[in-house]
Parts: structure tokens; C-alpha cells; sequence
């Protein structure tokens, strides 16, 4: 097995990419912030089948947590992620510090503007600038490749697209499937926080949006109507909801009323006991999925 390559500063990185690029190679980009499941493990086999070396960041980013957020909790188990991942197909690992990615007077922002008013910009106001911010340096380190970033974070997928088309990098942005739990919930790296119950009630977020999908391929329109269904599924099981939202899938401009056209984006933020869950659907793209209805399974 070939050892694994692990770098703390952004000159090695970049010296890395370069040497792949020189003898041919294509490089392929998975950033994540760690604590990685089947969710991220399917970017890297994306990247696998698209670069000849894929280099997965591993950086949880404090500028994109809010003063209240879980950035002192958020859950970091760095060897297995690199076991996991290197088993998946990544090459090599950036695993800087703060200061290595952060190193002036911290007044510099990369902010992109419309995209990321609405959803979950609106609740979290500089959640997208810190994405943005540490995405382009990332992309400056590196230089020219594939990234492949999940669609489970939509609303930043399409940040990420805006900022490597207006910046002019030389970047391949490819969009990945969102995966779920067999029990349907999404999979994500904070639902670790959840007791057995608060992921029993979050089952709801799936099963809601599954039933507003179904009703959309059986031919609902209605925005009103297709709202009180994932709205009233969230609150029958407890949970607070901090947004549904109907929207165009490129422009995220809401549909707050009447109809909807032949493809949608549904997204939801809710929050089961204080664990801030995210999903969504591409009405008018995505077939069903399926959830069990009470399963209570739970994949480590
Ligand atoms: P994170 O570590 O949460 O910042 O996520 C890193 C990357 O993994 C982002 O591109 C996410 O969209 C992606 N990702 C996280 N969860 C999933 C999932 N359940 N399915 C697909 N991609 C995911």
C-alpha cells in the first residue's frame, strides 16, 4: 500500500498539485471539513473516476460557523477519516492550521452576493462568505482541477460555481448525488449530536419532502399547497423549522406563491433539539426515494 501523503502548508500543496499536473496527471479536489461518512467517501470515488490524484482537505473553517454555532463541538476524528478516505481513493490529505490559512489581518472576504441571501444565508448571515473565503484559497492553492462537491449542501454548490466562474479559476466544479441513511435521513457529520430520539423525529425531514416529491411527479403545483405539506410533516414530529423553501434551482429565487414550473428546488433547515438539519429535492429531476416509515436504524 502506498503511504499516505499528508500536507500542513499551502506550499507543499501547491508544489504537490503542480508535480501531479507535470507528469500528466489531472488533479481531482474533495475539500470537506472531516468527520467523513458515506456522504463524503462518494465524492472522493467521483473524483477517482474523473483525476488520476484526488487531494481531500480536511480544515474545519472557523470563519463559516456564526458566534453561536458548534465550531468548538464540531466532531474531529482526523485518522480514520484519512483511513477511510485513503481506502476510497484519495492520495493525499491537506490538514492545515488556522494560521496556515489564515495568516494576515483576517479583513480579507470572498463574497458572493444574490446566491446566498435566501435559504440558509438568511438565518446564518456570513455562513456563505466564510465558505467562499476558504473555497478560493483552496482553488488558489491548488490551481488547475477537478472539484466535486456534494448537492446534500445545494445552496453552497451553486456559491462555489459562482465564485469559479466570476473569479476565473481554472477549476471543474462537479456537482455529487446527496446520499441518505438507509433510513433516509441525510447523511451529515453533525448528526452525530442526535440522541436516538431527536433522529427518530428528524426522519420527518426526509418523509416530507418525499411526499411533497411524490405529489409533485403525481402533478401538484400549488406552492401553498406543496408548503403546508413538508411544513405541517416537520411540525407533526416536533421538529422547529427554520425554512422550506421552494426555488429555481440556478437562481435560488424563491417561489413564494402560486405555481411551480417543471423543476424546483424544495429545501429545508430544521432543527431536532438544537442539531440544525439540512436537506432538499430537485423536484422535476430527481425519481422517488424511498423512506421506511419508522425505521430507527442508524449506520456508524
Ligand atoms: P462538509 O464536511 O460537511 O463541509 O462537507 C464536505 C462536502 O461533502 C461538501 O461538498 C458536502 O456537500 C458533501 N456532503 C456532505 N454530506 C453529504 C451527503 N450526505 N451526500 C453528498 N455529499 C455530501
Amino acid at each position: 500500500m502506498n503511504s499516505v501523503l499528508r500536507f500542513r502548508t499551502p506550499e507543499e500543496l501547491r508544489s504537490y498539485a503542480e508535480q501531479v499536473r507535470c507528469r500528466g496527471g489531472k488533479v481531482g479536489l474533495v475539500p470537506t471539513m472531516g468527520a467523513l461518512h458515506e456522504g463524503h467517501l462518494s465524492l472522493i470515488r467521483i473524483a477517482k473516476a474523473l483525476a488520476s490524484d484526488v487531494i481531500v482537505t480536511i480544515f474545519v473553517n472557523p470563519t463559516q460557523f456564526g458566534p453561536r454555532e458548534d465550531l468548538a463541538a464540531y466532531p474531529r476524528t482526523l485518522e480514520r477519516d484519512i483511513a477511510l478516505a485513503t481506502e476510497a481513493g484519495a492520495t493525499a490529505f491537506f490538514v492545515p492550521d488556522v494560521g496556515a490559512m489564515y495568516p494576515g489581518s483576517d479583513n480579507v472576504r470572498v463574497v458572493v452576493r444574490g446566491l446566498t441571501e435566501g435559504l440558509c444565508g438568511a438565518s446564518r448571515p456570513h455562513h456563505f462568505e466564510g465558505v467562499a473565503t476558504i473555497v478560493t484559497k483552496i482553488f488558489a492553492i491548488v490551481g488547475p482541477c477537478v472539484a466535486v462537491f456534494g448537492r446534500k449542501d445545494y445552496q453552497q454548490l451553486q456559491v462555489v460555481r459562482a465564485l469559479a466562474r466570476e473569479l476565473l479559476l481554472p477549476v471543474e466544479i462537479v456537482g455529487a448525488p446527496l446520499i441518505r441513511d438507509v433510513d433516509g435521513l441525510a447523511l451529515s457529520s453533525r448528526n452525530a449530536y442526535l440522541s436516538q430520539l431527536e433522529r427518530a423525529k428528524a426522519l420527518a425531514i426526509p418523509r416530507a419532502l418525499s411526499n411533497a416529491l411524490r405529489m409533485f411527479v403525481a402533478g401538484e403545483r400549488s406552492v401553498s399547497v406543496l408548503d403546508e405539506v413538508v411544513r405541517g410533516g416537520l411540525e407533526r414530529s416536533l421538529l422547529a423549522v427554520d425554512y422550506v423553501t421552494f426555488a429555481d434551482p440556478d437562481t435560488l429565487a424563491p417561489c413564494v406563491a402560486g405555481k411551480l414550473g417543471e423543476r424546483a428546488l424544495l429545501a429545508v433547515a430544521a432543527f431536532a433539539g438544537t442539531t440544525r438539519l439540512i436537506d432538499n429535492v430537485l423536484l422535476g429531476e430527481e425519481g422517488f426515494f424511498e423512506v421506511a416509515p419508522n425505521s430507527s436504524s442508524r449506520a456508524e
